[in-house]
């Protein structure tokens, strides 16, 4: 589900009807696919030639001998829900550990404001590798899966890693949820890019529809002129056919013209700003550092990698992680699939 179609370099849209109420998958040939959109994760050449950039650009912000953690990036803040009372849980900056990191906890509004609930705080120091290291299971797993593999098979690959060696089990509706969208191929699954989204302005969308809908139009009014003039009983006079047809194939080349700008437009609106490219190439990046350790070390992980990134990133995949006595009970995706915790029993 990580790998397609976003993750293969492919931005699609045009892909749900959005103008109703509700989101409706449009038919397959509406959608547009606008391949190497932005970077694919599989090529290496390319994961080299943006590493390099990013370094490059990160020596310049970072001469000073300053590092990421110093900017106290709180990178769960906004995507914890109490598990206790459902309140959202604030964030703050812990003591100073001796080799200087000083990380996240989080602490649910109500109990702070109230202290009617009974929900421990959180730490990055539990929360980050547990998220991280599933995330990273996620990858790993839609990219090895296969039509043999069973829900067994996939939940051990998700549960992969002492970080979960209190985890029982993945409670099944959103196991097989996912396992089913696995074996589908992970057609509708994929997470969407927001900020791309956003590039094709809805007044571009519009115009190009009512130009289609012109289009139509004016192709039907031609087939009917023709017809008229060659089978239909009262003659029709040939000046009278030719003048006519001029008309609707003069309006219909400049309907042509306009679409064919239109959609030039949208294309271009569609390229990558300097800031989105940088952006999307750290996903890229962070998603392969993901699935190419068998182990995340997280706190290595966000020293290496600008903990900015890795929070932008987690907000574009996941709606919220819920939280009940320092362990994540589940984590609700953008997509609407829902993976809930089921832990061994402390006794
Ligand atoms: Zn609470």
């Amino acid at each position: 589900m990580l790998t397609n179609p976003f993750y293969a370099g492919i931005y699609r849209y045009n892909y749900r009807d959005e103008s109703g109420k509700s989101h409706v998958v449009k038919a397959a040939k509406e959608w547009v696919m606008v391949e190497d959109h932005h970077p694919a994760i599989v090529t290496r050449e390319r994961q080299n030639r943006i590493a390099t950039l990013l370094q490059s650009r990160q020596r310049g912000l970072y001469s000073n001998g300053l590092t990421y953690q110093r900017k106290n990036t709180h990178i769960f803040a906004g995507l914890l829900r109490c598990g206790c009372c459902g309140s959202s849980m604030a964030s703050t900056i812990d003591r100073e550990r001796s080799d200087g990191w000083r990380p996240s906890i989080y602490m649910c509004t109500r109990r702070r404001r109230f202290n009617d609930c009974q929900n421990k705080y959180v730490s990055d120091i539990t929360l980050g590798p547990f998220i991280l290291n599933f995330i990273a299971n996620m990858i790993r797993v839609s990219n090895s899966f296969g039509k043999s593999t069973s829900i067994e098979t996939l939940e051990k690959k998700l549960l992969r890693g002492d970080v979960f060696s209190n985890v029982d089990h993945i409670e099944r509706p959103g196991l097989e949820e996912l396992y089913a969208h696995l074996r589908s191929g992970f057609d509708e699954m994929s997470f969407e890019s927001t900020g791309v989204q956003a590039a094709e302005s809805a007044s571009q969308i519009q115009e190009r529809d009512l130009l289609l809908a012109e289009k139509r139009k004016l192709e039907r009014a031609l087939n009917r002129l023709r017809s008229l003039y060659l089978y239909s009983e009262d003659e029709m006079p040939e000046k009278d056919y030719i003048v006519e047809r001029k008309q609707l194939t003069d309006r219909l080349g400049e309907v042509d013209a306009r679409l064919e700008e239109v959609e030039k437009l949208a294309v271009d609106s569609l390229t990558l700003s300097d800031e989105e490219f940088m952006a999307k190439a750290s996903y890229f990046i962070l998603t392969q550092q993901l699935q190419d350790k068998r182990y995340v070390n997280y706190e290595r992980f966000i020293r290496k990698i600008d903990p900015q990134i890795v929070k932008d990133f987690l907000n574009s995949i996941v709606t919220n992680f819920c939280i009940k006595d320092g362990l994540t009970t589940s984590i609700l995706f953008k997509n609407g699939l829902e993976i809930q915790f089921s832990y061994k029993s402390t006794e």
